[in-house]
This record gives C-alpha cells, sequence and structure tokens, in this order.
C-alpha cells in the first residue's frame, strides 16, 4: 500500500515537471517572434512579452477535447486541410467554372474566414490588454499569428501604419503556413495563394484602426518566389500601391465579403428588373385593353355586318377587315403571351384533356389555310393515348397551331404538310410526342437555335416575303418546356422541316375523373333564358344585345357594376356578362356584392385584360368564367349555353324554379 502512494506522489511529481517543461518551451522564447523597422520594436517587445506570457498558459486536456489558454479554447487544425487540401476540393466542386475561377472561389472562401477571425482575435486581444491606440492595438497581431501557428511577420520599413487611407503597410511571411503546404504537396501554385495570412492580418488591422482593409500577397513562395510579401492597405487605394510596384501582373483583391456585396447587388438588380417587368406587363396589359376596346367594335360589327344583305363585293371587303383584324389580336396575344411566359407567370391548368379532340378542332380550324394554299395535309395518331389524361389544352392547342401555322406559312403551294402523334406510357404519366413536317423552304442549319429565340425569323431583312413578329416558336418552346418536354428542328434548305417535340402529361386519377364525369352537361339550347349584360360602353353593348337578341335571349342592360345589383335584386336572371372597367362600381366589386347577397347565377367576364392575373382576379371575386375582348360570337354563345344549362340544371335538382 506505502508503495502504491509512493508511486502515486511520483507519478504527480513528473506530471509536474511535464507540464513546466511544456510552459518553459511553449511560452519563453528567447528570439522575438516578429521582425519590424527599428522605430516600431519598442512598441512590439510590450506585445511580444505580453503575448508570450499568455501563450506559456497554454494547457492540452486531450480527454475533455480541450485546449485552452487562460479560459480561452484553440483550435488546432492541419494547416494543409485549410490551403492546399481546402482548395483543392474546392476546385473539384467548381470544376464546371474551370480551373482559375474555382480556385478564386476558394481563395474568396479563405479570405472571408480568416478576416473575421482575425477581426474577432483581435477585439478579445485589445480588450485582454486593455490597450487604445491603434498601432498599440496592432502589435499583438502579428505575435498571436506566430503563436497559433500562421506566420511569423516581418514588417518592412516603407509601412506607413496611421488610422486614415494613407494606411500602408508591407510585409513577408517567411513560414507562411499556406506556401509552406503547397511545396509540401510538390505542387506549384500559378498565382499568390496564402490567402489566410492575408485575409487574417487585415481583419487584425482593420479592427485595430478602425478602417477597412485588405491585402493582396504580391510574390509567393508557393510560386516559386523567393518571399512570400504583402501590402496592405484600405480597399480603394490598395491597386494604387500594387501597380506603382509591380506593373507587368494583374492581381485578384480581396475585399472582405466582397461575395456577400456581390449578391446583394445582384438581389437589387433582379428586383429592380422584376420591378421593370411587372410596369411592361402593365403597359402590355393596358395597351392590350386599350386596342382589343376598339377592336371589339371592329369585329363585333363586322360579324353582325355579314348576318345582313350584302353583295359579293363588300362581302370581299367584310373578310379583308376581319382577316385584318384577326391578325392584329393574334400579334397582341403573342406579345402578351411572351410577356406573362418569359417570366415564369405561366400558369398550367391541369383539366381533363382529350387530344385527339384538340387536334381535331385544329385541324377544322385550319382547313381553309390548307385550302387556300392547296396543301396536302394528312395528320395520324400512330397510337391511341393509353389512358385519360390532364393537361391544359389551350396551351397544348397553341403549340400545334403555332407549329402547323409555320409550316403553312414557310410552304408554297400544293405542298406536303403532316402531322405525326404517338403516346409512350410511363408510371405517373403518358409523354406525347409529335412531329409536324413539311416540304416548304427549310431552314439553314446555322440558325436552328436562333429561330427559337423571341423576335428572330431566318430573315430578319425589312422587305421579306413572310409576315411574322418570331414569336412563336419562342412561345413554343418555353410552352413545351413548361410541360417538361423539348422540341427540336430538323431541315434542309428547300427540302423542307421536320418539328419535333414531346410533353410529359400527367394521368387521371379515377377519383378525378368520376368527378369530371359528374359535372359533363349535354349542352342544348335552354328556352326562356334571361341575360344581364353589364357594360358601360354603348357600343360594346350594342353588339353583345345584337348577338344574343338574334339568338332568342331576353336581354336587360346594366351600365354599371352598382346598376347590375340593383337589377339582380328585382328580377331572376340566368345568366350576367359582367365588364370588368366600369365608373361607380367595377366588375370585380358588383360580382362580389352579387355573391354576398346570395345570388349563384353563372357570371361571366367581359374583359379585354387578358393577363392571367387579371382573369384570376375575376375568378376569386366569384365570377365563374372570362371571355376576352373582343368577343368572339361562337364562343359567347357555346359559354352562355354551357353555364346556363349547368345552372338550371342544378336549380331543378335543388327544387327552385
Ligand atoms: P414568325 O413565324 O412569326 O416569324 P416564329 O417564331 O414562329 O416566328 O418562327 C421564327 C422563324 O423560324 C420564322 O420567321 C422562319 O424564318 C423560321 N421557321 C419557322 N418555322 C418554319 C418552317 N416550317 N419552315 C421554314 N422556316 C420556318
Amino acid at each position: 500500500m506505502n508503495r502504491e502512494k509512493e508511486l502515486e506522489k511520483k507519478i504527480a511529481e513528473l506530471e509536474q515537471e511535464i507540464a513546466q517543461l511544456k510552459r518553459k518551451t511553449l511560452g519563453k522564447v528567447e528570439e522575438n517572434t516578429i521582425q519590424v523597422p527599428d522605430k516600431m520594436k519598442g512598441l512590439f517587445q510590450v506585445a511580444q512579452n505580453t503575448v508570450g506570457e499568455y501563450f506559456r498558459k497554454i494547457e492540452f486536456d486531450p480527454r475533455r477535447a480541450l485546449i485552452t489558454v487562460e479560459d480561452e479554447r484553440y483550435l488546432l487544425v492541419r494547416a494543409s486541410s485549410l490551403s492546399f487540401g481546402f482548395l483543392e476540393s474546392i476546385q473539384r466542386l467548381y470544376e464546371d467554372r474551370g480551373q482559375e475561377k474555382a480556385l478564386q472561389i476558394g481563395l474568396d472562401f479563405l479570405f472571408d474566414i480568416s478576416h473575421v477571425i482575425g477581426i474577432e482575435d483581435a477585439k478579445n486581444f485589445h480588450e485582454k490588454m486593455c490597450v487604445e491606440d491603434p498601432l498599440s492595438k496592432l502589435s499583438a497581431g502579428p505575435i498571436h499569428f506566430a503563436y497559433t501557428g500562421w506566420a511569423f511577420v516581418e514588417i518592412l520599413k516603407e509601412s506607413n501604419p496611421v488610422p486614415n487611407d494613407g494606411f500602408y503597410l508591407k510585409y513577408r511571411h517567411p513560414y507562411s503556413f499556406e506556401a509552406s503546404s503547397w511545396i509540401r504537396a510538390e505542387k506549384k501554385a500559378q498565382k499568390p495563394i496564402c490567402i489566410m495570412n492575408a485575409g487574417y492580418s487585415s481583419g487584425w488591422c482593420e479592427q485595430s484602426f478602425g478602417i477597412p482593409l485588405t491585402a493582396v500577397e504580391i510574390s509567393c513562395r508557393a510560386q516559386g518566389d523567393e518571399h512570400c510579401t504583402f501590402v496592405m492597405a484600405p480597399p480603394h487605394k490598395i491597386s494604387e500601391y500594387i501597380h506603382e510596384k509591380q506593373s507587368s501582373h494583374s492581381y485578384h483583391i480581396p475585399v472582405f465579403l466582397d461575395r456577400k456585396v456581390a449578391e446583394e447587388k445582384l438581389k437589387n438588380a433582379k428586383k429592380k428588373l422584376e420591378q421593370a417587368n411587372e410596369m411592361k406587363s402593365l403597359f402590355l396589359a393596358n395597351m392590350s385593353h386599350e386596342i382589343r376596346t376598339p377592336m371589339n367594335a371592329i369585329v363585333g360589327f363586322c360579324d353582325l355586318l355579314e348576318d345582313t344583305k350584302l353583295n359579293t363585293e363588300q362581302q370581299n371587303y367584310i373578310r379583308i377587315i376581319k382577316n385584318s383584324s384577326d391578325l392584329l389580336i393574334s400579334l397582341i396575344d403573342d406579345l402578351l403571351d411572351m410577356s406573362v411566359i418569359e417570366f415564369g407567370k405561366v400558369k398550367l391548368r391541369e383539366v381533363k384533356v382529350d387530344i385527339n379532340t384538340v387536334v381535331n378542332q385544329l385541324v377544322q380550324l385550319l382547313q381553309p389555310q390548307f385550302q387556300k394554299k392547296s396543301l396536302h395535309f394528312t395528320y395520324n395518331f400512330l397510337n391511341e393515348a393509353p389512358c385519360v389524361l390532364l393537361g391544359d389544352h389551350v396551351r397544348i392547342q397553341q403549340i400545334f397551331l403555332n407549329l402547323l401555322n409555320n409550316a403553312i406559312k414557310f410552304t408554297p403551294k400544293n405542298g406536303k404538310i403532316s402531322l405525326e402523334i404517338f403516346f409512350v406510357d410511363k408510371d405517373d404519366f403518358v409523354v406525347l410526342n409529335a412531329v409536324v413536317e413539311d416540304n416548304g423552304i427549310g431552314i439553314p442549319t446555322n440558325k436552328y437555335k436562333q429561330i427559337f429565340e423571341r423576335f428572330s425569323r431566318v430573315d430578319m431583312s425589312f422587305n421579306r416575303s413572310f409576315d411574322g413578329a418570331g414569336l412563336g416558336l419562342a412561345i413554343v418552346k418555353h410552352l413545351v418546356e413548361y410541360m417538361e418536354g423539348s422540341i427540336k428542328v430538323e431541315s434542309q434548305e428547300k427540302k423542307g422541316s421536320r418539328f419535333i417535340f414531346h410533353i410529359k402529361l400527367p394521368k387521371i386519377s379515377s377519383r378525378e375523373e368520376e368527378f369530371v364525369n359528374e359535372i359533363k352537361q349535354e349542352l342544348e339550347v335552354p328556352e326562356n333564358t334571361s341575360v344581364l349584360i353589364v357594360e358601360d360602353d354603348s357600343t360594346n353593348q350594342k353588339i353583345l344585345e345584337l348577338i344574343l337578341h338574334y339568338h332568342h335571349y331576353k336581354i336587360d342592360i346594366a351600365n354599371n357594376g352598382k346598376e347590375a345589383v340593383a337589377k339582380i335584386q328585382q328580377k331572376n336572371y340566368d345568366i350576367v356578362l359582367m365588364d370588368i372597367s366600369m365608373p361607380k362600381m367595377n366588375g370585380l366589386d358588383a360580382t362580389r356584392e352579387i355573391r354576398r347577397l346570395g345570388f349563384s347565377m353563372p357570371i361571366i367576364a367581359l374583359t379585354a385584360h387578358v393577363m392571367m392575373k387579371e382573369r384570376e382576379k375575376g375568378l376569386s371575386a366569384g365570377m365563374n368564367d372570362y371571355i376576352s375582348k373582343p368577343v368572339d360570337k361562337k364562343l359567347l354563345l357555346e359559354k352562355v349555353i354551357y353555364y346556363t344549362n349547368v345552372h338550371k340544371t342544378r336549380d331543378k335538382e335543388c327544387g327552385k324554379k
């Protein structure tokens, strides 16, 4: 037992001795840990003693993962992991940016990290040392630097560390851990890489002098130079110093949180761009509104004129007016579409879609154009859709329509156009593949990519032979991509073109199918149907009245939302056609009021605002649907029949009159 106690005592003595020895080797250093010009020596000697004394108290206790000096914890990091190893990893990670850019990303990271560490270490030491003047504050930095293994600092005599714009520090790090890690890995750097040294020292000095500072390494042992030499100065002054001394090189000047500043600039620029885009969209929406309103009158009265007795010449004139109006409207639609699509604001509807019907309707629509140019058109479904699909039939039709319109436009008389469609069944979706082929003028190979850009045509001259704003394919490309597909072209000049695309269409679930079937109604023209037209423009009132009257509807007119609300309370209407912009009470407010009062008849918006946002506003105010102006006669009648049928059937089911 005695022997054991003796042994324990001996061990305790030995431990104490080891601790003392450790302190001696760590703290007591005979030589200076910094080299400075003579005039600064006194000041740095004080720092040397204070910092040396501080590090003499270092303790290692791996059982509790502790490396401490007084009550501060320190970390021991393998130097290469923070230099050569780190940069190699980052370069691999950012390989796609190219070697030089990737290295710069790594260096920027390290600069920012070490700059913050420099600032924080300095704050801590300034408090401990109770120093006030900037140079005394600086003095502990390089010594702390040496004790923590970063670098030995040699301040050169041309330095002028002052707390203003004139701050200039030139120094060397003969034993920089960063340069050593590259030399040890036997790799030669292509540019100076002692970036943590630059970041840390400039962070410490920035904190000491209270002005923003950065440091640039102008020669580096890792790239084969004799010394690792640095210049430190305020960021806006430093290039001046570097170029004065080193005219032949261009150096990267690290600025603290450079990336953050760049990110913020980018964020602001994006915000401004979005605001500008909003303005553009608003402008486009307003312009479209302004153009659509008179167009409404032109198209509407043409429709009505067509139903009167006309001689052949007059019929011809009407046809030309209608064609030109259609062209103008489709141009406005394209411009609007592009502005909505471009900024990712398209919301695709997901409703039950029958591709056969979509294509058949389209073919019927285009028949007159095929005939006019005596084009031989064929279309073929290579297989049937494997199940019921969901999609936005309007947008899908738009894709086909744009491609077929182009084929018609760019194929001479008696040419051939074909459309082929086939489906590929996947787990959750079906891929619709389509090929639109013509034997028209073709497209030069070097224009394949360009034609999908907006406002781009193969023939960009003013006296070109074909009309077109160059928006159709750009819209198609965006829509196809929205539907998670892609489009490409294969063509030979003077031989023809093939546009090949695919889109993904989700499969309908059985519950959704039940729902769709439930609301499916047989369309039949309802008898005794009363319609309230709410519209402030007398021309538009007249057109709507004439169209509906011709089809035996009973019509009442309200000149604004207020009148509409009053009329609805006095009489039962089967349907309301509601303009949006009106004096006294607009269409949205009127609809809200009608719904609030408990009336459930269908309300269809008649809007010259064809922007998606405007449409959504209408729907959320309680409208059932919208028709854009100029009102398409056929569409108007279809919708009126559909909604009045649905409404009447529901009323019957609920036992109402
Ligand atoms: P637009 O037809 O209004 O000019 P698009 O974006 O639809 O605009 O087409 C861009 C250009 O691509 C056309 O101007 C034309 O030069 C070329 N192009 C498109 N489709 C065809 C086609 N089927 N045959 C030949 N050229 C075509």
